[in-house]
């Protein structure tokens, strides 16, 4: 079995958050590539304890991995393991300069590399039934996009971009502190490397400019809340010739004024007749996909069930559709006319012989009857 992420970093369940980034902080120092170079061992329980971090260093991940696992994560659209320029990315955010000296693998990038786009959420709001169907929409999504004049370089057309003269190129530059060496970040280029002497008009040197773009989205048959979608390249663009970010869109499902649902199977509360519930029926039934019937046998009781198969919501698999189950609820009638109240009278009198031998001639004749005798019915029933 493998060990959990609280096992990997050496802490409790219920660390605090800032116990997790101080055992984080202690592996990550211990194993760092930079320090064990070639050991594969080292470098293996690195890339475990980043993982862990990633995970729980995250509230909302933390919470999703303590209910339902690494299984969880995954099923929530949290991508498994971090890519390595994941890890490292979280190396700089918790050692700042620390790592300057031998460089974290981030900071030894090109600064003239392609830099994909940042990725982009889109929530979106569907109906019940479209969720159960699948529906197709267009979304209109505002996002920064690689500007088209200068191909994302931010340099005028005809302009190239200056090697940054602060720090010659290298992004970085130098600085003595009392008996130290501080490497910091080019304040001029930003890291860069270098610097857009004339701004492309357009993007005013960004590189990229906000343009809203009609996405056509296909949301499958199935879908619930919190599920999510991934568009490859639907997200913001990238830089200096980088790929495009991902869209991530996240569906929330309104509900429905009659059914209800618990993954694949609906449920359905459904009104019958006392009359109808009495001497059983074939009832139609409204469903997610249309109507059909069901048999209620006599002498139905409020409150019973009854399945449908295959008459729930489709699987997202494609693994065929899940059952309905139908509650239904005796009514009992408020407004009688005389006719009804008269035909009913009639029936209470046929029904009682069937009453004293059942439970409530039972009852009135047992010991509770005699002390509970007060109305008139009741001594009725009593006495006969
Ligand atoms: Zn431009
Ligand atoms: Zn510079």
């Amino acid at each position: 079995m493998s060990k959990s992420y609280y096992e990997i970093l050496g802490v409790s369940k219920d660390a605090s958050a800032e116990a997790i980034k101080k055992a984080y902080r202690k592996l990550a120092m211990k194993y760092h590539p930079d320090r064990n170079q070639g050991d594969t061992e080292a470098e293996e329980k690195f890339k475990e304890a980043a993982e862990a971090y990633e995970v729980l260093s995250d509230a909302q991940k933390r919470r999703i991995y303590d209910t339902y696992g690494k299984e969880g994560l995954r099923s929530s659209g949290y991508s498994g393991p971090g890519s390595s320029e994941d890890i490292f990315s979280h190396i700089n955010d918790l050692f700042g300069d620390l790592f300057g000296f031998g460089g974290g693998r981030a900071r030894r990038r090109d600064p003239n590399a392609p830099v994909q786009g940042e990725d982009l959420r889109y929530d979106i709001r569907i109906s019940f039934m479209e969720a159960v169907h699948g529906v197709n929409r267009q979304v209109e999504v505002t996002k920064r996009e690689t500007c088209w004049t200068c191909e994302g370089s931010g340099a005028r057309p005809g302009h190239r971009p200056q090697v940054c003269p602060m720090c010659q190129g290298r992004g970085q530059v130098v600085r003595s502190q009392g008996f130290f060496q501080v490497t910091t970040t080019c304040p001029r280029c930003h890291g860069a490397g270098q610097v857009i002497t004339d701004p492309c008009t357009d993007c005013q040197g960004e590189g990229l400019v906000n343009r809203s773009k009609k996405v056509s989205i296909r949301i499958p048959a199935g879908v619930d809340t919190g599920s999510r979608m991934r568009l490859a390249g639907e997200g913001e663009g990238g830089r200096r010739g980088g790929p495009s970010g991902d869209l991530y869109v996240v569906i929330h499902v309104d509900e429905h004024e009659h059914f209800q649902r618990d993954g694949q199977t609906i449920y359905l509360r459904l009104p019958v007749s006392m009359v109808r519930a009495a001497l059983g029926c074939e009832a139609d039934v409204p469903t997610i996909h249309g109507t059909t019937k069901l048999k209620i046998p006599a002498g139905s009781q409020s409150g019973e069930r009854f399945v449908l198969r295959g008459e729930g919501v489709p699987s997202l698999r494609g693994g065929g559709r899940g059952d309905m189950v139908v509650e239904i609820q005796v009514q009992t009638p408020t407004k009688l006319t005389k006719e009804q109240k008269q035909l009913l009278r009639e029936f209470e009198d046929f029904s009682k012989e069937q009453e004293e031998e059942g439970f409530f001639s039972r009852l009135f004749h047992g010991n509770l009857g005699k002390q509970k005798k007060k109305s008139g019915d009741q001594e009725k029933v009593a006495n006969a």
